[in-house]
Parts: C-alpha cells; structure tokens; sequence
C-alpha cells in the first residue's frame, strides 16, 4: 500500500520535473526569438485582457512591428511592438482587437463618434421636453 503510493508520489514528481524542463526549454526558445528579432518586445501574458482563442502574438510570445493599411485613408502604417504593448497590457484593450486606423483617421473618428453621440444626445433631451 505505502510502496505503491511511493511509486506514484515518485511518478509524480519525475512527471513535474520533465513538465518544469519542457517549460524553461520554450522559455528559452521564446527569449532566443526575441533577441533574433528586430524591436520584438516579451508579451506580459497577466498583464492581458484575453477572451476566447489566442492571438499570435500571445502564442509568439512576444510582439513584432506590424506593418497594415489604415481602414480610412489606405496609407501604410506600421503599429510598432511597443505601441501594441501599451495598448494590450497598460490600456488594457482586449487581445482581440488591433490597429485598424493611422493615427490622423484615428482622431477623425473620434470626433465623429463624438458629434454622433452628441447628435442623439441631444435629441432625446428634445424628446424628454417635449413630453413634460
Ligand atoms: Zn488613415
């Protein structure tokens, strides 16, 4: 009875070393990545909001500059590692989401989105007056 809960006790601990080996290995081999990659920044994977699925870069490891077009305007655009490191860890945007605007078209729309909500703003104070 003792003896077998030895061997168990004894499987388990040789179970957790190899899983701690295979840990600090893909740790290695993230940090060995990173250093071959130019302006690659380590993802803080707590410091993350994720919700269903994993984005790459949560699976990479790290963050690399991320050439795009902007949505708006079509101008190219480079979302640098750490543009996206503020955004996801200190914003705390949700790892789903990315740079879709330049930051010209970005401020557009912000001040549209703002003149819209004012708009209906607005328009129901109009509508709350004319009922009282
Ligand atoms: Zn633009």
């Amino acid at each position: 009875m003792s003896q077998a809960k030895n061997k168990k006790t004894r499987r388990q601990i040789l179970k957790e070393r190899r899983a701690l080996q295979a840990s600090k290995k893909a740790e290695q081999r993230v940090v060995d990545r990173i250093h071959r990659t130019p302006g690659a920044i380590r993802v803080n994977e707590k410091a993350l909001t994720l919700g269903y699925g994993t984005p790459d870069f949560v699976r990479r490891g790290y963050y690399t500059d991320q050439p795009f077009n902007c949505k708006d305007c079509g101008k190219e655009q480079v979302w640098t590692a750490a543009q996206q490191k503020w955004w996801y860890e200190v914003a705390s945007a949700p790892a789903i989401t990315k740079a879709v605007r330049c930051r010209e078209c970005r401020r557009k729309e912000r001040l549209r989105v703002e003149a819209a909500r004012k708009q209906s703003n607005d328009g129901l104070q109009r509508k709350r007056r004319a009922r009282t």
